[in-house]
């Protein structure tokens, strides 16, 4: 017999909130039938209507709060939820710090592993900390506007103040949409298919203050391109690079595949722990510079070197673990999949006179096997993967080489444990606590450095 919900669509409800889900939306039970709250939270009672049922669970919309949570910020910018900007500006940065770790200490909990989770080192300042901006653009009532998708949608939200970017950020994105409405450059329509501007990005370097625009367009050509530059570099002095990256394709994805350099350099320079880095258009690097510091310390400390070791760092991006670690190592190898990314970390070796590190452009899980295979013996291996976590075949080769430790910065939870427990069974354990980091304030995302030994 199929399930029937005890809730139909578009009623009202009295509940109370019970719990906070991964994505921060408040839970709460109708006769043990869980409905998810935007905008609610732990402790709160309040009044709601159900928007949507499904077989197992459902969605409700706050209509009145009948009792407020102590860890609620009141007066937010809907616009910030609304749009996923900042899904957790409601909770007092305390209480989001709290929330974070834990996640992490349910999911090791869950997992049945034995496993502390220590408080997140969180921020004085937990706003306007982003580094880099990827601002879609769209056309609006007639219109040429820059801001963010309604969640779950491509409707764009008009936003000029992002709040969780670095403000100098917010100003550039209004000053090349000033210009690209000046112009009469056509934003890109996704149903058509046709238009030229898609995105507009934004770099600034935190020390170096020096500012990269990239303009990703759907066409090769950019119309009045002298002329865009031209007034970018005049009514923007930090700009030291201005990049196009065509993006041909009619799907989600931000970047194509060939960039053309406009003005200035093709990357910008920036500093983390007092070392150098250039960093190009599609590398990846951390979005939170103070907290990056505080994250890789953490990671390094953790790997306890002596300048004896050897030292993999896989998922190296443009070599910022590397680089800092090689100080501390005999010698270091970092493997990433991304050229762009490789060609930066081997300039960014040079930039720091850093000779004992080296770098090859892979996919992590071949070039430990290629590794393994060549009999390097590593003593400490570091990984920071994306979301989706380790490859099974890298952990089978990672652990083969046998490191006496390895260092995994996790970006999510979920792939953590999973892989916690997959190095569980090569005899890699956890002897020492996670210590979560909190790059992404605002939001939900969770980082963490955790610590596997050699049994
Ligand atoms: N440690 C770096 C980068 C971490 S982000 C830093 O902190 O800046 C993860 C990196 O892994 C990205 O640069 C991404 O391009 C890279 N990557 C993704 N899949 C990979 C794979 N299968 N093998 C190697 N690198 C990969």
């Amino acid at each position: 017999m199929k399930f029937k919900a005890p809730v139909n669509k578009n009623e009202e409800y009295e509940v109370d909130i019970i719990d906070l889900t991964y994505q921060g939306l408040g839970v709460a039970k109708i006769k043990d039938y869980p409905l998810f709250i935007e905008d609610t939270l732990p402790g709160e009672k309040a009044k709601i209507k159900v928007i949507k049922v499904n077989q197992n669970f459902g969605f409700g919309k706050l209509e009145e709060l009948l009792k407020k949570s102590s860890d609620r910020v009141e007066d937010v910018n809907r616009d910030y939820t609304r749009t996923g900007i900042a899904p957790l500006q409601h909770l007092k940065y305390d209480a989001q710090l709290k929330f974070k770790q834990h996640q992490l200490q349910e999911l090791f909990d869950k997992s049945k592993m034995d496993v502390e989770v220590l408080p997140t080192m969180g921020m004085d300042n937990p706003t306007q900390y982003r580094n880099k901006a990827q601002i879609p653009v769209r056309l609006i009532n007639g219109k040429l506007q820059t801001g963010f998708y309604r969640k779950h949608s491509h409707d764009l939200v008009p936003i000029e103040d992002f709040y969780i970017q670095d403000p100098e950020i917010d100003k550039a994105i209004v000053v090349v949409r000033d210009i690209l409405r000046k112009y009469h450059i056509e934003p890109y329509n996704e149903n058509k298919h046709n238009g030229v501007i898609r995105n507009i990005m934004v770099r600034r370097g935190h020390y170096s203050h020096q500012m990269m625009i990239g303009l990703i367009t759907r066409t090769k050509k950019l119309p009045m391109v002298d002329m865009i530059v031209k007034e970018i570099k005049d009514a923007l002095p930090e700009v030291t690079s201005i990049m196009q990256n065509i993006n041909l394709s009619d799907g989600n994805g931000l970047l194509g595949k060939s960039t053309v350099r406009l003005y200035g350099k093709t990357y910008i320079e920036d500093e983390l722990l007092g070392l150098k880095f250039a960093i190009s258009l599609n590398s990846f690097y951390q979005v939170n510079p103070e907290q990056t510091e505080k994250l890789y310390s953490t990671a390094i400390d953790k790997a306890e070197l002596d300048g004896t070791q050897t030292v993999i760092d896989a998922y190296c991006g443009i070599g910022t673990i590397s680089l800092a670690v090689a100080e501390h190592a005999k010698q270091v190898y970092g493997v990433e999949i991304v050229k762009e990314a490789i060609e930066d970390a081997k300039i960014n070796a040079q930039k720091n006179h850093i000779n004992n590190a080296k770098f090859v452009t892979g996919s992590a899980e071949e070039q430990m096997e290629k590794w393994q295979a060549q009999g390097l013996k590593p003593d400490v291996i570091m990984v920071d993967p994306p979301r989706k976590g380790l490859a099974a075949s890298f952990i089978e080769s990672a652990t083969k080489v046998a490191p006496n430790k390895i260092v995994y910065v996790s970006c999510n939870p979920s792939t953590l444990v999973r892989d916690a427990r997959r190095l569980a069974e090569k005899g890699y354990v956890i002897n020492q606590p996670v210590q979560p980091v909190d790059q992404f304030p605002q939001t939900v995302h969770v980082e963490s450095v955790t610590v596997f030994e050699k049994k």
